[in-house]
């Protein structure tokens, strides 16, 4: 019975660990303070609390919701709305290069946390989550898609169905870092497509479109066009982190 006990309290244990996990994200230092990040490290990130309605550029003050940034009243995006978590900067830079390159999970609850939570709305009216996707070789060589991860992750938060290979990337694409807007917008275009076997989950329905980090839009805005294609009938973006920064855009 003590055992039996002592070995539940550990299942609870490990559970609690993962969704706050007691090593730091950044530092893998232990630390007291529940959450995967440090007081310090927490206070480096810029939560993005208000920010255009369809590409989720911050605003210097609070214009209240459902606000569009002058940029998207002059060209709109190809897609309907957008949402990021946080603003990819020197604070958050660790956490995405630990998912995206580390291939690091124990951060996972936490950040669609985050993006569950910027992203409420859009879900409450998602048909299907749909991850933004890697060509299969890069996926067979590294082992995981960081966006996929984030999808099945936010669609467990938030109850909402995960059409993880609704997209497929049909060409290999060279890395878009380093890329002026046009030669990533190049460097993408017409590399998605829907699968023709997940058209169902796609014609008529509203998509939210999952990444890890939003820089130009080139890629989001390729996917966009290839569910919208299939007959999408709202294509909303949800990442993790964006880009604001020019300097910003070597990820
Ligand atoms: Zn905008």
């Amino acid at each position: 019975m003590h055992r039996l006990r002592r070995s539940a309290k550990g299942g609870l244990q490990s559970v609690a660990d993962l969704i706050w996990p007691p090593r730091s994200l950044i530092s893998g230092e232990r630390q007291g303070l529940g959450g995967g990040l440090s007081a310090d490290e927490l206070a480096q990130l810029t939560f993005l609390e208000a920010g255009c309605r369809r590409c989720a550029r911050p605003f210097e003050f609070d214009m209240g919701a459902d606000v569009t940034c002058p940029a998207c009243i002059a060209k709109a995006p190809n897609w309907d709305e957008a949402r990021a978590a946080v603003i990819y900067d020197q604070g958050s830079r660790p956490l995405i290069l630990n998912l995206k390159h580390g291939g690091h999970r124990d951060g996972l609850p936490l950040l669609s946390s985050w993006m569950a939570r910027a992203g409420a709305d859009l879900l409450a009216r998602t048909d299907w989550l749909v991850p933004v996707p890697l060509h299969y070789t890069r996926l067979v060589r590294r082992g995981f898609n960081q966006a996929a991860w984030l999808a099945q992750s936010i669609g467990r938060q938030a109850g909402r169905p995960v059409s993880v290979d609704g997209l497929i990337r049909r060409r290999r694409t060279p890395p878009q870092g380093g890329k002026s807007v046009r030669q990533r917008r190049r460097n993408v275009a017409g590399a998605f497509v829907v699968r023709p076997d997940r058209c169902r989950q796609i014609e008529g329905h509203t998509i939210t479109l999952v990444d890890d980090v939003m820089t130009t839009g080139a890629t989001a805005r390729a996917c966009t066009r290839a569910l919208k294609a299939a007959g999408a009938e709202k294509v909303n973006l949800l990442v993790l982190a964006r880009v604001v920064r020019s300097e910003d855009m070597t990820i």
